[in-house]
């Protein structure tokens, strides 16, 4: 049974709940073999994730063009709207968070690419693109923002296409999982990491440098 439902944004793509109830398929159906359907869906979601991560740098810096040109067009009580700071620095620091998260971007790419080399194990590709969801869906979702406010009323209509980028925008933070659920795995996995016996083998121990760091009776943890 299938029911599509209308959506705020991303109008291209068609959206519908999907039951399967009591269906039977032959094993050599199954992708990957039977009962790994666990790890078929984790390692599928390093692609489908990265395809929001990557789109969201594309929206973010698209709607921050839009701004940027618009505010050195459109004047205001007697001078370009690009020439007050509360404008100016909106688009500057839109820009500059939308350059930091292309570095993470392509370190989480690369690591996609070096996993499926088999040159780097699953969980730290897994982590690296979770970072890069988490962090470019909201660079996206506040540049969108951003460029709306410098539009002022006119951002708000259809003529510019930054109401539209907005309704999309707003889905990279809840699908593929939603932004909380992203920032629960990395810190497990980064719990797990520190927890490791390896992980302080290969660099310095920084708690170490505490003058009193041999005062264990003052560790108390309970
Ligand atoms: C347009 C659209 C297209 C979609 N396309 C697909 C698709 O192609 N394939 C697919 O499989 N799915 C798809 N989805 C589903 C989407 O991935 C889910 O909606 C999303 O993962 C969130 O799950 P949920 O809706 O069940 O939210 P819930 O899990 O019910 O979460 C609701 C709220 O509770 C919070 N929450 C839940 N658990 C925790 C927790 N442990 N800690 C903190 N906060 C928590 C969430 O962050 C969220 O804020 C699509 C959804 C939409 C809207």
């Amino acid at each position: 049974m299938e029911t599509v439902y209308g959506v705020l944004g991303t109008k291209c793509g068609g959206t519908a709940r999907i039951v399967f109830d009591n269906v039977e398929l032959s094993e050599d159906t199954v992708k990957g073999g039977v009962n790994i359907g666990y790890d078929v869906f984790n390692i599928m979601m390093i692609p489908k994730r990265l395809t929001t991560v990557a789109g969201s740098v594309g929206v973010a810096m698209a709607a921050i063009e839009i701004a940027a040109d618009y505010a050195t067009k459109r004047e205001a009580f007697g001078s370009k709207i690009i020439k007050h700071e509360g404008v100016s620095f909106r688009i500057t620091e839109s820009l500059t968070a939308i350059h930091e998260v292309s570095s993470l971007v392509y370190t989480a790419s690369k690591a996609a690419y070096l996993f499926k080399k088999k040159k780097i194990p699953y969980s730290y590709v897994r982590k690296l693109v979770l970072m890069a969801k988490l962090n470019s869906t909201e660079v996206m979702w506040k540049a969108v923002n951003d460029a709306m406010q410098v539009l002022g009323g006119i951002g708000y209509t259809t003529i510019y296409p930054i109401e539209r980028l907005l309704r999309d925008s707003r889905l990279g933070m809840i699908w593929t999982g939603t932004n909380e659920v992203m920032k629960m795995i990395i810190q497990h996995e980064f719990i797990k990491e520190i927890k490791d016996r390896e992980y302080f083998s290969t660099k310095r121990k920084v708690e170490l440098d505490a003058l009193d760091f041999d005062l264990k009776e003052e560790k108390v943890y309970e």
